[in-house]
């Protein structure tokens, strides 16, 4: 059994697994991966859309630099606003979308952090645009695109454990 040092066993990011029959060190300060899933929900709050704020943060695979951020709102230069109150037709771009058309598309084995879990076209788009792992902390009401990106072969890591630590 691999042990993970941030205590998640969903989280197989290179960087969290140490050999079988490692000892598991405390996690004595915040993860990475808990300090991004944070930015993400700080974006989130940006959001001018009327059903459902969600943020998105982009990193390379050794979480070091940031390479896009987005948050699901109407496109530049159009209104602030969602286009219409029908659930399922505001409008808005999501915020997955609005970081990966940012993302470069020659850097491969991105990380993507989003505060809720991804709807199934972002899920497609999540898997074209070289992701091995999508981190949520939320599970959408939906979770269609977690089959999806599953599918795809990402890895989707529901990442809830340390919310409340290190505030
Ligand atoms: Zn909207
Ligand atoms: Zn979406």
């Amino acid at each position: 059994m691999s042990v993970f040092k941030d205590g998640v066993s969903a989280n197989s990011h290179f960087l969290n697994v140490l050999p079988d029959g490692t000892a598991a060190p405390p996690v004595d300060r915040i993860p990475l991966y808990e300090v991004y899933m944070r930015m993400a929900e700080e974006l989130a709050k940006r959001s001018t859309c009327a059903r459902l704020q969600v943020g998105t943060v982009v990193t390379d695979q050794v979480l070091e630099n940031v390479l896009a951020i987005g948050y699901n709102g109407n496109a530049r230069g159009l209104p602030n606003r969602c286009d219409s109150a029908v659930p399922g037709s505001c409008g808005c771009i999501h915020s997955e979308m609005n970081a990966l058309v940012k993302a470069p598309g020659s850097v491969r084995d991105k990380v993507v952090f989003v505060s809720a879990s991804p709807c199934v076209m972002c899920a497609k788009l999540i898997i074209n645009s070289g992701v091995t792992h999508a981190f949520y902390r939320k599970a959408y009401r939906d979770p269609s695109g977690i089959e999806v990106l599953q599918q795809g072969g990402i890895v989707p890591v529901l990442y809830d454990r340390w919310v409340r630590e290190w505030r």
